[in-house]
């Protein structure tokens, strides 16, 4: 069964890691997202297709969501020495991936292709897509100015209002290679619990990626980040009501509309059944607040099964 995934960073991960549990990775496909990529001391740091690559290898710190497990920050003392930014926290391992991934790209290597060789080497054997091999920047508008995602989600915490939230780029971007025919082909088209508006979105704003969840014969099925009226980490909520989509199922709904067949969500948002039938939007009642690898194999098994 080839199962294809919309996929964030750290929401994203952790069903990753429950469908790697349940479908061997070489079935397994990931469109992720890059418009939270940024340059940082000169390197280029994808940190989404990152996270989802070290969720699948095994590798990914469990506490924090986001780096390598027992990392260590030698490097980045060394820069804040030298009067460095040091609010994105590169650790000595992981720079290792951004080193090569961006003497590769300086090469005139396609970020696809490096994404697929970061992923071999590291014993992945699901399909890592970049969404595109263009470069498409999530802007955050604030009332002080426009911030890239990393500036807006890390340096400031997600502290500060959002007025709007812009995919830059996206309209000259073409899909990566693979991306249409992956979704085309696909026997199980999987929304991962992302955020809606700055993870999933600019996967979304790349020309011809809607049309393919549309025209796919697959159903398209989602897991709702947002739960009892709050995300489960995060700003997606913040960043929802910039978009005047409501904060509960109904809103991750409204956005995945109409080619979203149906949304797995959490049992306290019962009340938002009938309203989502209404949609056209099919209904599961599950645990989806994943706190175990059991539970992340558990909800990927709702997933997968009664496609
Ligand atoms: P980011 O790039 O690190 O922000 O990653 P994502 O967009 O993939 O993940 C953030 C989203 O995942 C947030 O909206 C969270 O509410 C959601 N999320 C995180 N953990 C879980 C979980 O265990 N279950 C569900 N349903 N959503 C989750």
């Amino acid at each position: 069964m080839r199962v294809v995934t919309l996929a964030g960073g750290t929401g994203a991960a952790k069903l990753l890691r429950g469908l790697a549990a349940c479908v061997p990775q070489r079935d397994l496909t990931v469109i992720g997202n890059t418009g939270d990529d940024t340059e940082i001391w000169g390197l280029h740091v994808s940190p989404d297709l990152d996270t989802v690559i070290y969720a699948l290898a095994g590798t990914l710190d469990a506490e924090r969501g986001w780096g390598l497990a027992d990392e260590t920050f030698q490097c980045l003392r060394a820069m804040a020495a030298y009067g460095a930014d040091t609010w994105f926290n590169l650790g000595d391992r992981d720079l290792a991936t951004h080193l090569t991934r961006t003497r590769a790209l300086r090469d005139g290597q396609s970020l696809s292709l490096v994404t697929a060789r970061l992923a071999a080497a590291l014993g992945v054997a699901a399909r890592i897509l970049p969404m595109s091999d263009d470069p498409v920047r999530t802007m955050i508008r604030t009332p002080g100015g426009r911030l890239t995602f990393q500036e807006y989600f890390v340096r400031e915490k997600a502290l500060v209002d959002v007025v709007g939230v812009d995919y830059e780029g996206a309209t000259a971007a073409q899909p990566a290679p693979g991306v249409l025919d992956a979704i085309r082909t696909a026997d199980l088209v999987v929304v991962c619990p992302s955020n809606p508006v700055t993870s999933v979105g600019p996967i979304l704003a790349v020309p011809g990626i809607v049309d393919a969840l549309s025209a796919t014969a697959a159903p398209v099925v989602g897991v709702s980040p947002i739960v009892g009226g709050a995300a489960v980490r995060g700003p997606a909520a913040a960043l929802m009501r910039t978009r005047g989509l409501p904060i509960s199922p109904l809103g991750v709904a409204s956005a995945y509309r109409p080619w979203l067949r149906r949304l797995l969500i959490d049992r306290s948002d019962l009340a938002c059944v009938t309203e989502l039938e209404r949609l056209g939007v099919q209904t599961d009642l599950a645990e989806i607040v994943m706190k175990s690898r059991e539970h992340e194999t558990e909800l990927a098994r709702r997933v997968l099964e009664r496609r």
